[in-house]
């Protein structure tokens, strides 16, 4: 077999790593692909496909391939989620900024305003065409990354890998086994600990996507209260609920990662049945510590 590489890069906004049986020549070109849909689906990127239907002022826009995959997907998830998962919430995540170095609340009446822009039974898709009323943004941001994720999965399947953990800011797909034939051990990220680093607990995995959703890693806390992106579009402001993270077991990273944050916002009752609806297994970890799960995951509890 093939030498055991490493690569990382630095895209959408996060962190992502490549650990693999194959030649660095590989992995690397794996990551350029990570750079080209980046360069496709960022929303500040002014040639990229989601600026272009953001600031068509509800004009068509003809788009790639990859993009109405990914809004199809996301029209999917937001009907079966009852809009819990909502793609054109992007009125109201552009008035947050989780990274800022002083953090400020957005304006309630702004808030308000921008949640009057956020239908997206509006959103159209009619082959390689997408319109968007004006003063509406989309925000592909809980979906993107898992379906570049089954991409470069899929190229590094093509090109003969057949053991690889690809980690793209919390979605992890998993090729074959780990090279010496046991399954791949994923860590469940514990909240407030050091980033992929300290565990809460590891799910053996073989040829499987296993994405998670959190608030731990973009946020602020003000106040006392804890702010984080993924939002309520109900409200506009961060979930409040009794959720500090969720992870699914599935086959697709690109519904993964849509039923994921969904499914942080449904909170477990609902969320569970949501998964089950889409055929994955999802594993809820509570404020209280509580757990929450399908049977009969394979779950080793670190804590
Ligand atoms: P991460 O992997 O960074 O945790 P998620 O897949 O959990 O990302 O999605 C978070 C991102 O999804 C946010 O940064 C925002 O762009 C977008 N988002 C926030 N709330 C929602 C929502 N209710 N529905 C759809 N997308 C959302
Ligand atoms: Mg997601």
């Amino acid at each position: 077999m093939e030498k055991r590489n490493m690569v990382h890069g630095f895209y959408f906004d996060t962190i992502n790593y490549i650990d693999a049986c194959a030649p660095k020549e590989l992995l690397n070109e794996a990551m350029r692909l990570c750079d080209s849909y980046n360069r496709l689906l960022s929303k500040s990127i002014e040639t990229s496909d989601i600026w272009r239907i953001n600031h068509a002022e509800g004009k068509s826009v003809r788009v790639d391939p990859h993009t109405t995959a990914i809004l199809t997907a996301g029209a999917e998830i937001y009907r079966a989620s009852e809009g819990a998962f909502n793609m054109t919430i992007g009125a109201v995540s552009s008035l947050w900024n989780f990274k800022a170095e002083q953090p400020r609340l957005p304006e309630p009446e702004a808030v308000r305003e921008a949640l009057r822009h956020c239908d997206q039974s509006l959103l159209e898709i009619d082959g390689d065409s997408v319109r968007l009323p004006k003063g509406m943004q989309v925000d592909v941001g809980g979906i993107a990354k898992g379906y570049i994720a089954d991409r470069v999965g899929e190229f590094l399947r093509q090109n003969g890998v057949e053991s690889a953990m690809l980690n793209f800011g919390g979605n992890v797909i998993a090729i074959g086994p780990r090279p010496d034939g046991e399954p791949w051990m994923v860590g469940l990220q514990r909240p407030g600990g050091e980033i992929n680093r300290d565990f809460w607990a590891a799910v053996p995995v073989e040829d499987m996507t296993i994405v998670t959703s959190g608030t731990y890693e973009r946020g602020f806390t003000l106040n006392g209260k804890r702010y984080h992106h993924l939002l309520d579009p109900r409200t506009g402001y961060p979930v409040d609920n009794e959720v500090l993270t969720v992870t699914l077991l599935g086959d697709v990273s690109l519904l993964a990662d849509g039923v994921s944050t969904a499914c942080f916002v449904l909170g477990p009752e609902r969320g569970a049945r949501l998964a089950h609806a889409f055929g994955m297994r999802v594993i809820y970890l509570l404020k209280d510590g509580r757990i929450n799960m399908t049977p009969d995951i394979p779950l080793n509890i670190v804590r």
